[in-house]
């Protein structure tokens, strides 16, 4: 097999079977061996695992991933990669293409499927080089969704990859670090620059190992008051927590503050200096202020 994350591979692939790269779909192929690796170490996987890919593309990462895991599922919109999947894979035996847009794919069925094939030892790993356009949609996703996988490890715009990490304080931290350190645990494997991509993107990526936690960051009545009031307090993030809560949610200044006193939070504070567990805190005590009065 020739080498996939060779460009001139990747052109001879295209011409041969008059594949058109598609923007839209986000198809920027990796190019860079030590890449490939950096994902697979990053993501920890063991020939006992259980791996879903999302977007295999030519399958370069897909056929290293198959060395790796015992068993690997891909999941792939573009129809029009079949014929290209069927040869640069035609020597991997245990891996399985799933035609499905991954936002409408059933993860979880997914998984019980792949494990009935392959014996439920090892663990389930998630790893892709995501499509960039729907980066947030689908790790909001694959958070929310109890998908029944241990760890997800994708390559996404570095930018993203900023937020996702970042601590209180800084201007990176908003409502996406909150809602993924919430779920899980975040460490950066590598910082990817953009030429190590066919064709090159706009923008730097880079890779993270995302950990599902066994409990979340914080002890959350309902938590669907809780991401409203993130989301209240970084859509106005210059306002004070009290003004960015009271118009957020719709509720009297007067309510929000005898909520923040009853959590413990100083009204005057903006939401970037709040950590999971104050937030946590002040949806608990409005959720109940609601409740109750
Ligand atoms: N894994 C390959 C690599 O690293 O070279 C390709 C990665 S490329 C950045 C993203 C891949 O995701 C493309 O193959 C694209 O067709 C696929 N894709 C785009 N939207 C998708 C969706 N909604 N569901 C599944 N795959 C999608």
């Amino acid at each position: 097999m020739m080498d996939l994350h060779s460009p001139a591979t990747i052109r001879h692939l295209k011409d041969k079977y008059g594949f058109r790269l598609a923007k839209g779909l986000g198809q920027n192929f990796l190019t860079n061996p030590g890449v490939l690796q950096d994902m697979v170490r990053g993501a920890e996987i063991t020939d006992q695992d259980l791996v879903v890919e999302i977007g295999p593309g030519i399958g370069v990462l897909t056929r290293v991933l198959a060395d790796s895991a015992a068993w690997v599922c891909a999941v792939e919109v573009d129809r029009r990669l079949e014929p290209i999947l069927a040869e640069t894979l035609e020597d991997r035996d245990n891996v399985e293409i799933c035609w499905e847009d991954i936002l409408k794919t059933d993860v979880r069925r997914l998984i019980e499927e792949g494990k009935e094939k392959m014996g439920p030892d090892g663990a389930v790993r998630i790893v892709g080089n995501l499509p960039y356009y729907i980066t947030t949609p689908i790790l909001m996703k694959l958070l929310e969704e109890d998908t029944g996988a241990e760890s997800i490890t994708v390559m996404m715009q570095k930018e993203v990859a900023d937020r996702i990490v970042a601590s209180p304080g800084g201007k990176d931290y908003g409502a996406l670090s909150v809602a993924v350190q919430y779920h899980c645990e975040t460490r950066r494997v590598a910082v990817v620059p953009k030429e190590s991509f066919y064709p090159h993107p706009k923008v730097d990526s880079a890779i993270l190992h995302l950990t599902m936690r066994d409990a979340k960051a914080a002890e959350v009545n309902d938590e669907k008051t809780m991401f409203a009031c993130v989301r209240a307090g970084f859509n106005q993030r210059r306002k004070t927590l009290v003004n960015a809560l009271s118009s957020g949610l719709g509720m009297d200044k007067e309510e929000v503050r005898i909520c923040l006193d009853r959590a413990g939070v100083d009204g005057g504070r903006r939401a970037e200096t709040l950590t999971i567990q104050d937030f946590a805190q002040i949806s608990n005590e409005i959720e109940n202020y609601q409740r109750q009065g």
